[in-house]
């Protein structure tokens, strides 16, 4: 019986109204559920006082609120980081990042177990993609964040975080149509009301995806995983690159601009001795040229495996001299959460099965050919 519930979580709040709707409820009782989720978030439906005994009996008989068990905790030793194995209701897992910062408290969100783009610093590409997560079990994380930052501060009612990045395991814009609808029920007003201006969707570089996002009605924030400036750099550390390069990719960002009018962030993992020469520098700021864009500099981060280390800080440092010169505005993101594997490209769930990998053939259609397998 259990098995054939469905999650609320997936249900954005007019599927909800619909729903109750549809058992004769009056309108209002959507709104009081959806409180009771969002912003008091409940686990049990015997929690929601303020609805009919029949009706809870009613949800509770036909969906489940949770959607990602904790399994498993760590804290950095500067105790500003915290990461948390989630179990999915079929037995997969993913991670899921809290990061304090001064002024931030950042949740980074897995939108996939696993990941089929394969860059080759990162551990999540390594599993190959096992399966999407859904909208609920996107927002599920968030919201078990959330809870816990809560419960630590022994506060109810009021958001305590400040931040959401899409940048855990797997690739946002691959999972388009879920993540957008997580984004939507985090930013809906009448519950969690993350600011879409808070939330920040990263990708790989999927050109289609960057020009259909160009046009939701929504302010999200958008980051590039760039890495390389150069197409056999960048194809050697992103394998997609040979499918949507940097030309396309660049065409797709303008497009983006000039539909939003909104910054995009590049994100460039600095890897010593592979990508992090002043000359690449130089050639990412004739790339970046009179754009509105922001780079982030991240010295990579350690992966089981991976021969690359992070830059250190003397090159970095060059790097982003060089950045300045040409009047981009740079971060030196810090290096946060590394002792606990929280960090970016860090993230891996065990599962005991196999993960498919993104072949990038480009074929008439333009589509993707998912045949190679991992293991
Ligand atoms: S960096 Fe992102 S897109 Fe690339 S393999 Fe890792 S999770 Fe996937």
């Amino acid at each position: 019986m259990s098995e054939q519930k469905r999650a609320l979580y997936n249900l954005d709040r007019a599927e909800l109204q619909t729903l109750l709707a549809s058992w004769g409820e009056p309108t209002f009782r959507a709104d009081q559920v959806w409180e009771w989720l969002y912003r008091h978030l409940v686990t049990d439906f015997e929690a929601m006082h303020n609805l009919p005994r029949a009706l809870r009996a009613r949800l509770a008989a036909h969906f489940t609120i949770e959607g990602a068990r904790p399994r498993a905790e760590r804290s950095s030793s500067d105790g500003y980081t915290r990461k948390w194995l989630l179990e999915l209701a079929d037995g997969e897992h993913v991670e899921a990042v809290l990061m304090e910062y001064e002024r931030r408290r950042t949740a980074c969100i897995s939108v996939q177990v696993g990941c089929a783009f394969a860059c080759a610093f990162c551990a999540t590409g390594q599993m190959g993609l096992i399966r999407n997560l859904s909208a609920g079990e996107i927002v599920a994380q968030v919201l078990h964040i959330e809870r816990e930052v809560r419960a630590l501060e022994k506060t109810s009612g009021e958001r305590a975080l400040t931040n959401i990045v899409f940048m855990g395991m797997g690739e946002p814009l691959s999972n388009y149509a879920n993540v957008l609808k997580a984004v939507r029920i985090l930013n809906d007003e009448a519950g969690f009301r993350m600011g879409a201006r808070r939330m920040t969707l990263s990708t790989v570089g999927l050109v289609p995806a960057i020009r259909r996002l160009a046009h939701e009605p929504l302010q999200v924030n958008l980051a590039i995983s760039l890495h390389a400036p150069t197409d056999e750099l960048r194809t050697s550390l992103v394998p997609i690159n040979a499918q949507y390069p940097i030309r396309e990719l660049m065409k797709a960002v303008r497009y983006y601009l000039e539909h939003t009018g909104r910054r995009v962030t590049f994100e460039y993992a600095m890897i010593a001795g592979v990508n992090d020469d002043e000359s690449l520098a130089e050639a990412l700021a004739q790339l970046l040229s009179g754009l509105l864009v922001h780079v982030n500099l991240i010295p990579l981060n350690p992966v089981p495996g991976s021969p690359w280390q992070g830059s250190d800080r003397r090159q970095v440092e060059a790097f982003a001299a060089v950045l300045r010169r040409h009047r981009l505005p740079v971060t030196v993101r810090v290096r946060r959460g590394i002792d606990i594997a929280a960090g970016c490209g860090q993230l891996y769930a065990p599962t005991g099965r196999q993960g498919r990998r993104i072949v990038p053939v480009r074929e008439r259609t333009g589509t993707y050919v998912a045949s190679r397998t991992t293991g």
